[in-house]
């Protein structure tokens, strides 16, 4: 199984984008940049509580990693942490870097804070983060693993439509997820079926950029669960994880 990010922190990719723009794509302290540099963005100062993207980009500075490491401090804060990814290895292909775990982990929980910068760590040493992002972080492994055995447990099987077009499926309760497949390329499409309704209700048929047709099954199940849930909170990561693993 390959590497995977299942949830992507958007305002602050965006905002580290216009950072590192400013500086021209390099470090702003030895001028490193282009391929096999790492640029990540140095908050001068910082305010506590304040989200990694709520300042102006005139307070902040593209550095290298090796750069931003030296500009930090050698103990870890235990608080601040902002969540801004999560990746699925496919395995125990990570480790965790909080000072003194070092423990491999398979799910990495990519959190930033302004004073220290970057940190990778597994699902047991993220109690630093705050509340919400922990809430986050547990949610969004909770559905991906949903997912997963959702596939395991649900084989497709091949059907035609009227015109005969081939398409694999596979049921969800009672409604029906499709995936198309085409040289490589692969498309998803569900059917729900309201309680108390007769006809299946088609959405369109959406491109996804994955490797194969279970993950496609993978994006349908949460592409669906986002159409079934009346939870917003669930509704929101579902609707995160959709664009993060469409992407991938
Ligand atoms: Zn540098
Ligand atoms: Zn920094
Ligand atoms: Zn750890």
């Amino acid at each position: 199984m390959a590497y995977r990010n299942l949830l992507r922190n958007q305002k602050w990719f965006e905002f580290a984008d216009k950072v590192k723009q400013r500086d021209g794509f390099v470090c702003s302290n030895c001028g490193k940049g282009g391929n096999g540099i790492t640029l990540q963005v140095h908050h001068d100062s910082y305010v506590i509580g304040r989200m990694p993207w709520e300042y102006p980009v005139s307070a902040c500075h593209t550095l290298c990693s090796g750069c931003h490491a030296r500009e930090h401090g050698i103990i870890q804060p235990d608080s601040g942490w902002t969540l801004i990814e999560i990746n699925d290895t496919g395995g125990l292909n990570s480790h965790c870097e909080r000072q003194g775990c070092r423990q491999e982990i398979r799910y990495e929980h990519v959190a930033y804070h302004p004073a220290w910068g970057y940190m990778v760590a597994g699902s047991e040493c993220i109690n630093h983060l705050t509340i919400e992002d922990k809430m986050l972080c547990e949610d969004s492994l909770r559905i991906y693993k949903q997912a997963a055995s959702f596939v395991d447990n649900h084989p497709l099987n091949r059907s035609q439509t009227k015109k005969g077009q081939s398409y694999l499926k596979c049921t969800y309760k009672h409604h029906v997820i499709r995936v198309y497949s085409e040289s490589g390329n692969f498309a998803v499409q569900v059917a729900v079926k309201r309680e108390g309704v007769k006809f299946y209700d088609y959405s369109d048929v959406k491109q996804v950029k994955v490797d194969n047709a279970e993950q496609a099954q993978e994006l349908g199940y949460i592409w669906m669960r986002g159409m079934l849930s009346n939870d917003k909170k669930e509704t929101e990561i579902l609707r995160k994880m959709w664009v993060s693993l469409r992407k991938t």
